[in-house]
């Protein structure tokens, strides 16, 4: 990735996944009285038509159904919820691996360990940084502290070790080694651990350090575009390509490009994992458009609206409260990577959201769910703003103008999505609204750019 600009799907952040992951847990239990507690102070500000409170549920992965609104885990397949209950359990079993290598390591010659580190010791710079945001550790620190994420793939893996026993198995972008080693815990016969960026210098020792040699992961450095695999077929596949809003960064390309070239074509290849949904909501979010688009209209008395169109048509990726959704989340694309096409990251979709209470709008919040299919007992995890925290938060659009929406109102609105001409790991993201509500009667688009 030497030739390309560096990878800002995943921002180093202070706030940790394990830290928030406390708090986070509690989430679904309260959303409900938190939903009353805003629509009493929503209807006190905005004097609209009575109606029920909304009850929030949560559609499945499947979600080609009517779209519900959502909240309520009971029916998707997702981790965000069920890991507390499992995390004894893989707590346990790592706590065994790990027991397991340090005996294992304390058997091998610490000199010669020693040597191998300094032989991989390399000189990076920032300027190497700058060109392979990968190869630095805090990015797979983020990653690998994302415990919704790497639980889920866990739990994926090992719960249905009889997809990989004795299977060779090909892990798209490896990264520190995570997905491989937790592949050759499930059994397979061999894991091909491919990454570009120089990650995976140290994937390569990690793997050694912890048992896994050259017999059972094999780490190859370079892209999946260019590389040479020993083996003409795998029969598993599993890759960790999501990126914010589910597609910023394009690496679902180089998946679909694997799985074109190498996954076994008799129909019995596994992708893991094999199905993505996204979804739009509507939220209320005054305060924090307040601070970053109004602020341009006033900025030590000057007038510094040229930056705030500027500021608007960039989408926030940033944690969303989830007293802050006003209205049900609908999908707006589904994808199957068993077969989806390089083109389906293009997409455009019609939506409708239905407002859940009365309030304002001021964005659109977009998020993703992803689950593992090809099991006995699906599982996936959501980044839902009721669900647990993961590192890819959800991502904001802005609207130019506040709305006022009432209770069961109806938002119709039209998404399109396709990578920048230019540089095609952005993606170019157009949005329209119409809304013809007792109080807001507007319609308008906004082309966003994700960058
Ligand atoms: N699997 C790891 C890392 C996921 S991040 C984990 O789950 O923690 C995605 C990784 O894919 C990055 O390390 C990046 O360097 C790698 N990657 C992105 N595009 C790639 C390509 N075309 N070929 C090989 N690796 C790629």
């Amino acid at each position: 990735m030497k030739d390309e600009p560096p990878a800002k799907r995943r921002q180093i952040i202070s706030k940790t996944a394990i830290g928030d992951q406390d708090d986070a847990s509690t989430v679904l239990e309260t959303e409900t009285s938190s939903i009353e507690h805003q629509q009493q102070r929503s209807s006190s500000s905005i004097s609209c038509p009575s109606s029920s409170s909304p009850t929030i549920t949560k559609e499945s992965m499947e979600g080609k159904v009517n779209p519900a609104p959502h909240g309520d885990n009971d029916n998707l397949p997702t981790t965000n919820v069920i890991a507390d209950k499992t995390n004894d359990i893989t707590k346990n079993l790592t706590k065994q691996t790990t027991t397991a290598t340090i005996f294992n390591n304390s058997s091998t010659d610490s000199k010669k360990e020693t040597k191998i580190e300094e032989e991989a010791e390399v000189d990076r710079t920032s300027k190497d940084y700058y060109f392979d945001s990968y190869a630095h550790h805090a990015i797979h620190e983020e990653m690998l502290k994302d415990e919704v994420r790497t639980r889920t793939y866990e739990m994926a893996i090992k719960h249905n070790a009889h997809l990989f026993r004795n299977k060779i198995v090909l892990d798209v972008g490896a990264g520190t080694g995570i997905l491989s080693m937790f592949a050759s815990q499930a059994g397979a016969k061999h894991v091909y651990a491919v990454d570009c960026s120089s990650i995976a210098e140290q994937a390569r020792q990690i793997v050694q350090k912890n048992g896994f040699g050259p017999d059972k992961i094999t780490v190859i450095q370079g892209k999946i575009e260019e590389i040479e695999l020993p083996v003409l077929e795998v029969d598993v596949i599993v890759s960790e390509w999501m990126g914010y809003f589910l597609l910023y960064e394009s690496m679902l390309d180089t998946v679909i490009y694997a799985r074109d070239k190498w996954l076994v074509k008799d129909g019995t290849g596994v992708v893991f994992p094999d199905k993505a949904v996204m979804y739009i909501c509507a939220v209320e979010d005054g305060q924090i458009k307040k601070d970053r688009i109004d602020f341009w209209n006033n900025v030590y008395g000057f007038d510094m609206t040229p930056i705030q169109k500027i500021a608007l048509q960039e989408p926030v990726v940033d944690i969303v409260d989830s007293k802050a959704v006003v209205s049900d989340a609908v999908p707006i694309l589904h994808l199957d990577i068993l077969t989806c096409r390089k083109e389906d990251v293009e997409f455009a979709a019609d939506f409708e959201l239905t407002a859940n209470r009365n309030d304002y709008i001021h964005g659109l919040v977009a998020y993703f769910e992803c689950a593992f299919t090809q099991v006995h007992k699906p599982i996936g995890f959501s980044t839902s703003p009721f669900c647990r925290y993961t590192h890819w938060k959800q991502t904001i659009f802005y609207l130019p103008e506040n709305l006022v929406i009432c209770d069961k109102e109806k938002i119709t609105g039209h998404i399109t999505c396709k990578p920048n001409r230019k540089n095609r790991r952005d993606l170019d993201i157009g949005i329209s609204i119409l809304v013809d509500g007792e109080h807001s009667k507007s319609s308008f688009s906004v082309d966003y750019r994700l960058r």
